[in-house]
């Protein structure tokens, strides 16, 4: 299980979790009761099955009465994180559940699921009768067949079931994008697909590519946000400010360019998509810490369907807004919103283009054929509409800082597009990304020196 901080922090650990007295079965009700490792990822695997009526995620299993997440995740209370279902047996069967549950886990693993280690992540089934008993041991028998390995998922008797605090359930829904994130830094559809290959339909390998500086990262470590793996407390320092709110839109792009820092494509959607709800909420929390500046990332911010009312909205509220775009196409669709967006907010609306370097045939080595006038006709669209203007360019090995500033600054010039080239304080390290100067682009007799003010 992961934790995604809000922005302040803290104040999503729920209450302490309940008994809950099973739901009695009838004939159009049952109950099972299966571990998957995370709950958030089982759940969101059982809610999609025909038949399933509800599912509730919770603890099961230990010793220790109406326990916490805390003290479960903490792996001494003896239970595990578990799902309760209720299922219409008309229309499923206990036999369909648990083959299901066998088919969305990685059935040889001993100490845990996925990126989840621990007896408390461990795969299981809790019987609740000696029906149920066979039909486990008969599913966990074809598993193993299939697998040709012994199959480590338990089989347990079905025990007091605890309700997890209200913010673990349904997580995948009320939280998609972190769950999303979290599921794919897991690791679980790789490995699901890796262990069942063809012989499942529901483990397709994932489209994503690995996210290569996180899937570095021990995320055993992680686990629990106040506690450390060794057990001792986290330290901890208090948010006193935020001057910039970044907000990543989701990670689909047109583009799939060679070094991407987030591996962006038309495919990942690892990360899609914020929704304007979703924003809505971070920018009542900027609001509150008083926050200056909101910046849309992405992917490519556009081709979120939201992007204009997330940008509309923090402009509203009164932030300065910087968007990174590749002004292609998905931002080209939005010319009528876009020019309206820069009528009414132009001194607070920067819009920042990327382009890799001066020259057509480096930026399309980088970006790929076709990509270099069109992401030139939308940088000359917002000049020709006012727009605040920065770019994002870089400069290549053993090609100097000023002689790129130079390349930059001739192109600007023959493009018409009032952009300051030359500012070195603002120019950093040989082969990264850096921005060049922002220019107001007001209106101003032909001939004289634009307004420029520095990049932020
Ligand atoms: S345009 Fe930007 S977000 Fe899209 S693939 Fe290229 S670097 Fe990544």
């Amino acid at each position: 299980m992961r934790f995604f901080p809000d922005l302040a922090a803290a104040a999503l650990i729920a209450a302490c979790a309940q008994a809950a007295p099973a739901p009695a079965a009838s004939a159009q009700r049952a109950v099972a009761v299966v571990a998957g490792g995370c709950f958030w990822c089982t759940e969101a695997d059982f809610d999609k099955l025909p038949g399933v009526l509800s599912t509730t995620s919770g603890y099961t299993g230990g010793k220790v009465a109406n326990p916490t997440y805390e003290q479960v995740s903490g792996g001494d209370t003896g239970h595990i994180e578990a799902l309760r279902i209720v299922y219409d047996p008309s229309k499923t069967s206990y036999a369909k559940l648990v083959a299901h549950l066998l088919r969305t886990v990685d059935p040889l693993d001993l100490g845990g699921q996925f990126c989840d280690r621990g007896y408390q992540y461990r795969s299981a089934v809790f019987v609740a009768d000696a029906h149920q008993r066979r039909i486990a041991q008969a599913s966990k028998a074809r598993a193993a067949a299939v697998l040709k390995k012994p199959v480590a998922t338990l089989i347990l008797p079905a025990a007091n079931f605890y309700l997890a605090e209200d913010y673990h359930q349904d997580y995948y829904k009320k939280n998609s994008t972190k769950y999303r994130f979290y599921r794919w830094n897991c690791g679980r559809d790789k490995r699901l697909a890796e262990v069942w290959g063809g012989k499942n339909k529901r483990a397709r390998p994932t489209r994503l590519r690995s996210w290569r500086h996180t899937q570095r990262l021990d995320w055993a470590k992680f686990r629990d946000p106040l506690v450390t793996a060794k057990g001792e407390r986290r330290a901890h320092v208090a948010l006193d400010h935020l001057e910039t709110l970044w907000i990543n839109t989701g990670t689909l792009c047109n583009l799939t360019c060679r070094n991407c820092y987030i591996e962006s494509s038309p495919t990942n959607d690892a990360l899609v998509y914020l929704s304007l709800a979703e924003v809505e909420a971070y920018l009542d929390e900027a609001q509150r810490l008083g926050t200056r500046e909101i910046g849309f990332t992405g992917g490519e911010p556009f081709m979120n369907r939201d992007a204009i009312p997330m940008i509309r909205s923090a402009l509203e509220r009164g932030f300065d807004v910087l968007v990174l775009t590749n002004a292609m196409r998905p931002m080209r669709r939005f010319d009528e919103q876009i020019g309206a967006l820069l009528l009414d907010f132009r001194d607070r609306l920067t819009m920042r283009v990327s382009l890799d370097h001066y020259s057509k045939a480096v930026h399309e080595a980088e970006r790929g054929p076709g990509s270099w006038d069109k992401a030139i006709d939308g940088l000359r669209w917002l000049a020709a509409h006012n727009a605040q203007l920065a770019v994002a360019g870089r400069h290549m090995v053993g090609e100097g800082e000023a002689q790129a500033r130079a390349g930059y600054a001739r192109l600007f010039d023959g493009l018409g597009v009032a952009i300051g080239a030359f500012d070195p304080s603002r120019w950093c390290c040989s082969r990264k990304w850096t921005q060049l100067p922002t220019c107001r682009r007001s209106p101003r007799p032909a001939g004289a020196s634009s307004e420029c003010r520095r990049a932020r």
